[in-house]
């Protein structure tokens, strides 16, 4: 279905507020199987808003608003939308009570104009508002539907996933499923020219590459009549991607590295720990983002300084001068170091440039990683070639969880 998404609010033209609204229910439309069409934002401004609403209707079926459902003059979404298809408004007795609870449990008064929200057009279909004070609502005529959700991201997303994505689901005559699988260590293009043989002239399953950050996912979807058939067509190509690019997937089912590594240390009652430079903090940082890190995670060393290195990871002194501080030899030495002091099960250890600048003869996104576990050690180079001190130690990061994944997959 042809789909348009209207977001609503002068801050947005001024650049003040990021539309984010828009950025998200596109992706959750295409998932469910939805074509995004157009992206509109106008400000609050009762013509532009109807031009902008004609325009999405002439060309698209279904048009999602966000925006404009307060309950301030400036607030005129609702009134447009049901001006625009030719209904009146109804007070929504249910909206009523539920702004009256809402304040009376912060025990704030109630201003005069928060009744305006309990105002919805005649005949549509309200979403309750749990998480803030506007109710969203869809509105279907003569085959054409608005549906307007309040702007606050937290809010919008809140009504997305009580009401509106059920609501959606009843627009589809067949059936979408799909899985998002992660890829990390191999480039989007080389991705692509890989999976050339499926990709190349499909039509249902589809598959489609698209870059993240350091890393590369992968959308696997088909619509059929049955959920059950769309998923074993999903899962059948994801056969045949696997037998092509399986050695750079770490997740079939949409969860992040830190996520997958946390996980596989918990089902092998593994301990880890880390010695790092130029990342100093965001390997463990990584890790306690997901709960129930403290099964896994022994200790942290950040060693910034050459000293911190020979004195708190035991690194040889001699090993520095020799190879210098950001080098393989380094790396090793620092994770078996750590491993030993710490008496974990696992480390990693990172030494590296994390730019702008380098030492002679480096270059800015050189890093070597080490890895210690049992008796084995070893290390990953790795250069980003880039100079761009943020991205370089974030994808850095990336990389040893990648090289903890490979371990311990
Ligand atoms: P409104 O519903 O128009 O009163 O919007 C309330 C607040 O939600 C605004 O001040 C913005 O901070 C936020 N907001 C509105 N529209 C968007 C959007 N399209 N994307 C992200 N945030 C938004
Ligand atoms: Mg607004």
């Amino acid at each position: 279905m042809k789909t348009s998404i209207l977001a609503v609010g002068t801050e947005l033209l001024f650049g003040q507020t990021v539309n984010t609204n828009a950025a998200f229910l596109s992706e959750n439309l295409n998932h469910m199987g939805f074509d995004v069409m157009y992206h509109f934002v106008v400000g609050d401004n009762p013509a532009r808003l109807k031009a902008k609403l004609a325009e999405a209707f002439s060309d698209t079926d279904l048009v999602i608003l966000t925006g404009g459902l307060g309950p301030t003059q400036d607030d005129l979404t609702k009134e447009i939308v049901a001006e625009y298809m030719g209904r009146g408004l109804y007070r929504d007795d249910e909206v009523v009570e539920q702004l009256k609870g809402f304040f009376e449990k912060r025990g704030h008064h109630m201003a005069e104009n928060n009744m305006k929200q309990a105002y919805l057009p005649e005949g549509c279909t309200p979403f309750y508002n749990a998480s803030g004070t506007a109710p969203g609502f869809a509105l279907n005529v003569d085959g054409k539907t608005a549906i307007c959700l309040p702007g606050p991201p937290r809010e919008m997303k809140w009504l997305w996933d009580n009401g509106v994505k059920e609501y959606l689901s009843h627009f589809m005559g067949k059936k979408m499923f799909y899985r998002i699988i992660h890829t990390i260590g191999i480039g989007e293009s080389d991705l692509e020219t890989v999976l050339m043989p499926v990709i190349d002239g499909q039509t249902d399953p589809t598959v489609a590459t698209y870059a993240k950050e350091g890393e590369c996912n992968l959308r696997v979807a088909s619509q059929r009549d049955t959920l059950e058939e769309a998923e074993a067509a999903v899962d059948e190509m994801v056969k045949r991607v696997d037998e092509l690019v399986g050695d750079y997937i770490y997740s079939y089912d949409d969860e992040n590295l830190n996520e997958v590594v946390v996980r596989l240390l918990k089902q092998k009652g593994l301990k880890i720990t880390s010695a790092e430079s130029c990342t100093s903090g965001l390997f463990p940082a990584a890790i306690t983002d997901v709960a129930g890190a403290s099964e896994v995670l022994s200790s942290a060393y950040i060693t910034y300084s050459n000293e911190s290195k020979i004195k708190e990871l035991g690194v040889p002194a001699e090993l520095i001068d020799k190879y210098g501080v950001v080098s393989s030899q380094v790396a090793e030495a620092m994770a078996a170091g750590a491993k030993a002091r710490s008496g974990a099960d696992i480390a990693v250890s990172v030494t590296g440039y994390a730019g702008p600048d380098a030492d002679p003869g480096h270059s800015a996104g050189e890093a070597y990683i080490g890895y210690a576990m049992g008796d084995e050690t070893g290390f990953y180079a790795v250069n980003t070639s880039r100079n761009d001190r943020k991205w370089n130690r974030r994808y850095i990061t990336l990389r040893m969880l990648r090289a903890v994944y490979l371990l311990i997959r």
